[in-house]
């Protein structure tokens, strides 16, 4: 999936479920990823109609629409059309002319997602339409990993897929795992606070990790569907914490591109979802019930933390 996976599984057949959770990402890659000819996801993406499609990829596909909706279409499964033109991700990444974007935009439209779940069918209904996983399907995969953990009997373990970070249990020692929140504007590995969990999945988007720089400035891969361009809202990183990554990561790329107030709103909404939103001016807002597993930790300097409000 084009990232690093760290695994820590504790148990007396830790070794042998490591093998077996990375067996199962690559299956899950090889289904979902748009960069393999053979995968569902292609599959669909060149104009298949009713192609009969896995359970997995049916389920993944409704979970999309459905977060697609609940965030009004700030997340869009079907961004990939922009995606593909600003090529961020290629050798070669651009700034498309505005017409080109304007023309893509039409093309970006959940709604248009046929699925059919009696009979494991998909399609997209427009000509030239694409479906991108990438701002869900690690959340997915993540979970996947956790299962297999489950299924055998691994009480506790840490998977880290890229930044989405899942924890089963606790740690060994009965404590909660400590996952560092990255600084948006700091070296890799520099926190602006600690999150001490058990059981939980941990998923951040930011416009730090997947970006080009042209005319000095700065383009990022989380584009917002009613513009076309990287998203522009007022925030630098969105972390959820939540039970399941699937939901994590769908809430993590739309909140970073709702920003903050809308963001706060969708959250209070939704039961069992917590979240750490970071400001472009350095504030970092924690949601209330999380606040307690939240640890205010800027080696920086830099960042305010906004304790009430
Ligand atoms: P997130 O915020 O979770 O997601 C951002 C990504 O979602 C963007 O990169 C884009 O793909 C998409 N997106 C952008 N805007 C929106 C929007 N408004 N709504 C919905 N989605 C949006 N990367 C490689 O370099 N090489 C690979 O071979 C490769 N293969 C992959 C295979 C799979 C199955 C998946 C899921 C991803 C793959 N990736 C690959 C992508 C890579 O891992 C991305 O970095 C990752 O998916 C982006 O996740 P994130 O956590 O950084 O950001
Ligand atoms: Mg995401």
């Amino acid at each position: 999936m084009g990232t690093v996976i760290t695994e820590r599984v504790y148990g007396d057949n830790a070794e042998a479920v490591t093998e077996k959770i990375l067996n199962r990402m690559h299956e899950i890659e090889d289904n979902l990823s748009i960069n393999i000819r053979t995968s569902s996801i292609s599959q669909m993406n060149s104009g298949s109609k009713g192609s009969i499609y896995s359970e997995e990829v049916i389920k993944i596909l409704e979970t999309a629409k459905r977060y697609s909706a609940l965030s009004n279409g700030a997340f869009d499964v079907t961004i990939g059309p922009l995606v593909k033109e600003w090529g961020v991700f290629t050798e070669h990444p651009r700034v498309p002319a505005k017409q080109r974007i304007d023309e893509l935009l039409g093309l970006v439209d959940y709604k248009s997602i046929d699925i059919n779940k009696k009979e494991n069918t998909a399609k997209l209904t427009k000509a030239g339409q694409l479906v991108d996983l990438g701002g869900i399907a690690k959340g997915y995969a993540a979970d996947e990993a956790v299962n297999v953990c489950i299924q055998n009997d691994v009480k506790s373990a840490y998977i880290n897929l890229g930044g989405n970070v899942s924890v089963l249990g606790s740690k060994p020692d009965g404590s909660p795992w400590k996952i560092g929140l990255q600084n948006p504007r700091g070296l890799e590995g520099e926190y602006i606070g600690i999150l001490n969990i058990a059981n939980k999945t941990v998923v951040t988007s930011g416009d730090y990790e997947r970006y080009f720089v042209k005319d000095g400035i700065r383009y990022h891969h989380i584009i917002d569907p009613k513009t076309g361009y990287p998203s522009k809202s007022d925030l630098i990183s969105s972390t959820i914490v939540t039970d399941k990554s699937i939901e994590a990561d769908a809430l993590s790329t739309a909140t970073f591109v709702l920003g903050l107030e809308k963001s706060k709103r969708l959250i209070s909404g939704l039961q069992g979802v917590e979240a750490v939103f970071v400001t472009k001016d350095k504030k970092v807002y924690v949601t209330d019930n999380l606040k307690k597993y939240f640890t205010f930790k800027d080696e920086s300097g830099e960042y305010t933390y906004v304790e009430k409000g």
